[in-house]
């Protein structure tokens, strides 16, 4: 079986989209796996994936198709990459957060305190670790600098590799928590800072991409050997393209680099995908660097495309289901 997974997930439609359009949806669901697209030109496409989430998925649904077995992975020493794709507005956020971090309704609470429970879960219920610590940390890539969202004094982190460390952020926070309501309240803290760097710098979280890292790290009972693994959340930046007319100065620039950076993660999946392992582009885009060891070799990724199912989103679903199609075409 392939590392990498690949699904898609349209949301509910939104009240605005129902004033605009009404309840016309962009496809006719076919099954788990599959659908038809009905594109602006009314042209039809039959489109596959690992898995398709169709607007009444549940948030375990998604748990459980696309993180538990990276969870359970990376207790085991296996790297993991869990990313989301699509348009601002199309879902990404809500799937990998849940609807407002603060509160963790327990039905609509997203990947990221799934993923944390779980592995608390497996460390529990493993017989072979005496001792154990999850590590958070949490940053922002925003026109290819990296901030710590831990702490925002710290905002231009370097990418380093280290003997047996593998891939890592120089200083960044990392916060050592012993359960997700520890975990929550960081993260919350966290999320804030996002929110207070977007004013200051006139940015919108969704221009930038938000990388959590929860690394994982246990003696064995078995030979007292220290043995850890490394999972990563990404809640990529929106993947929209800027109005050519009109787009200009900042927002040009944060386009083009957002643009280079999708496409740099485009092209590594689809190397990881095919074989072509002996030349995979990660050092084309910080974001690609960073997830160098936990994309590549012997990690798991799951990559979930987000897309409105109204059509009056139709381009930009499109869009969205191509880079998919293109991330695991063979
Ligand atoms: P993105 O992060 O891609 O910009 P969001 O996750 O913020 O998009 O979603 C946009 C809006 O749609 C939010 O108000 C969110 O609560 C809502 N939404 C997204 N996905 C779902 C879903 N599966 N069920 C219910 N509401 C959703
Ligand atoms: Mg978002």
């Amino acid at each position: 079986m392939s590392n990498v997974k690949v699904c898609v997930r349209f949301r509910p439609l939104s009240s605005r989209e129902r004033r605009i359009c009404g309840d016309d949806i962009c496809f006719d669901r076919l099954d788990e796996e599959s659908f038809v697209f009905k594109d602006e030109k009314g042209e039809d496409t039959t489109f596959c994936f690992d898995r398709v989430f169709y607007q009444d998925a549940k948030q375990r649904d998604l748990y459980e198709f696309l993180a538990m077995s990276i969870v359970q992975d990376t207790v085991n020493g296996i790297n993991g990459t869990i990313i989301t794709y699509g348009q601002t507005g199309a879902g990404k956020t809500y799937s990998l957060e849940g609807p407002g971090i603060l509160e963790f309704d327990e039905c609509r609470k997203g990947l990221l305190p799934r993923v944390i429970d779980g592995l608390f879960e497996c460390l529990k219920s493993s017989t072979d670790m005496s001792a154990h610590t999850i590590k958070i940390s949490m940053v922002e890539i925003y026109m290819e600098r990296v901030r710590d969202l831990l702490d925002v004094s710290k905002d231009n982190l370097q990418i380093r590799e280290g003997k047996g460390q593998g891939i890592y952020l120089s200083g960044a926070t990392e916060v050592s928590i012993s359960d997700l309501t520890e975990a929550i309240a960081l993260i919350n803290r966290g999320i804030a800072n996002k929110a207070v760097g977007s004013t200051q710098m006139n940015v919108t979280s969704s221009r930038s991409h938000c990388l959590y890292t929860l690394s994982v790290q246990y003696e064995s009972a078995v030979d007292g050997k220290v043995k850890s693994g490394k999972l990563m959340l990404v809640d990529l930046a929106g993947s929209e393209k800027v109005e050519k007319t009109g787009a200009e100065g900042k927002v040009l620039e944060e386009a083009k680099t957002i643009n280079k950076s999708l496409s740099a993660l485009g092209n590594v999946i689809n190397a990881l995908t095919t074989g072509k392992r002996s030349h995979i582009p990660y050092r084309s885009s910080k974001l690609t660097r960073i997830l160098e060891d936990s994309l590549g070799g012997n990690s798991r990724t799951a990559l979930l495309c987000c897309c409105s199912p109204s059509s009056s989103n139709t381009l930009e679903s499109m869009s969205t289901l191509r880079f998919g199609t293109r991330a695991k075409l063979i």
